[in-house]
């Protein structure tokens, strides 16, 4: 079977997106001639100084912010490290307890395990059966002590949305400040930092169409912010080191690209996504959709398939040419099942059948109806070798 890349259909966009050609052109000058440190005095260094200006403009301006409350940082895995342990250590004198919900990503949670091991209490919230955290459940969770409550903006596995603004109510009511790890929802749906109560959110470079390795870690201004690294007096002396200026220059493009794209994507990928949620649910027998129907993310679709190994599914899938995924990149390999379908009350038998589809604006409906032709056909194939058996 041929699986070049003009038959490749990709459908794992929440684990890593293709650089936007208008990016790519846009960091190419600082990746050649324009190589000067943006720290330096001299005249040369004011082209670099100039595009990190307009990049932090560009992040800032997509979530309602205000570029001096924007840090670069190294992805998304480390403005997640980095809110939750600023946070923590900043406010220790005010508490040390902190609330996250169940099915955050890993850099979120294996921050916590951290941070409770260095003394510090975390209460891992239940979400409803649809990955939704219960506004009533976070009430209940706060106290006194509570310096920090994370919830992230939508799921990277199931794409279920969070209420920010209700929770980040809550959290204030008690003194409580509150981040969200945006990463999935930065550039995909629309985020305003004030509307939302937001005090801390984190983001992604690659995956909104940027490149790799970059990312944005938002404070809202006059709060405490410790240094991640201690060196140079870069990002206002937080985070120390020479700045990566082509992965910053290509973070501000693609935030710019998307913000001005952003209706009309949502519009199409909705569409689309709703189309795939369809015919697998109508063509496939004991099909579920994981996640609620209308309130997620616009390219975001997740099925568990009964009586299916589904490791089996994506390697067969991958020799059809399809790349899906069967939860987060991130643990894809492991064999434990998916610590977010165990909270939304799936058995371990339940959750590992479990397909995860992710498209883009760039994926077609004709794309759409060749996956869920094959996978019918492999599941079909898979369920009578078992009964076979
Ligand atoms: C991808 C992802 C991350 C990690 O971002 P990197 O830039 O790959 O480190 C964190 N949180 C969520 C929700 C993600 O989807």
């Amino acid at each position: 079977m041929e699986t070049d890349r003009n038959h490749r259909i990709y459908l794992d966009h929440a684990a890593t997106m293709r650089m936007k050609e208008e990016v790519l052109q846009e960091m190419l000058p600082y990746l050649r001639e324009s190589y000067a440190n943006p720290s330096a005095i001299y005249g040369f260094a004011g082209e670099a100084k100039r595009a990190v200006r307009l990049a932090r403009e560009q992040a800032a301006a997509l979530i309602g912010a205000k570029p001096t409350e924007i840090f670069f940082t190294g992805g998304g895995t480390e403005s997640d490290n980095w809110a939750l342990r600023s946070v923590a250590e900043s406010y220790a004198e005010r508490g040390k307890h902190i609330v996250v919900s169940a099915i955050e990503h890993h850099a979120v949670l294996h921050t916590c395990k951290y941070l409770e091991k260095q003394g510090y209490a975390v209460t891992y919230l239940p979400v409803d059966a649809e990955g939704k955290v219960l506004p009533e459940t976070l009430e209940k969770a706060v106290r006194p002590d509570t310096v920090l409550v994370s919830i992230m903006a939508a799921n990277n596995e199931i794409g279920t949305l969070e209420p920010l603004a209700q929770l980040s109510a809550i959290a204030h009511g008690q003194g409580a400040l509150f981040h969200t790890d945006a990463v999935q929802a930065y550039g995909h749906i629309p985020l305003s930092v004030e509307e939302l109560g937001i005090d801390l959110l984190s983001a992604s470079g690659h995956k909104l169409g940027g490149p790799k390795g970059v990312g944005i870690l938002y404070c809202r201004e006059n709060l405490r912010l410790s240094p991640l690294l201690h060196g140079g007096a870069q990002e206002r002396g937080r985070r120390a080191g020479t700045l990566n200026v082509p992965g910053i220059v290509g973070f501000g493009k693609a935030a710019a690209l998307a913000g001005e794209t952003l209706e009309q994507r949502m519009e199409r990928e909705c569409a689309l996504r709703d189309h795939l949620i369809d015919s697998v649910l109508i063509k496939i027998p004991h099909s579920r959709l994981n996640g609620p129907k209308r309130d997620r993310l616009p390219g975001s679709a997740h099925f568990c398939f009964r009586d299916i190994e589904g490791e089996s599914l994506l390697i067969l899938l991958d020799q059809k040419g399809i790349c899906a995924s069967g939860g987060s990149a991130c643990t894809s390999g492991a064999s434990d099942p998916s610590h977010v379908l165990l909270a939304i009350g799936l058995s371990y038998e339940e959750a590992r059948g479990s397909l995860r589809l992710t498209l883009s604006e760039e994926n077609t409906l004709e794309e759409l109806d060749r996956t869920v032709e094959a996978v019918r056909e492999i599941v079909e194939r898979l369920r009578g070798m078992k009964a076979g058996m």
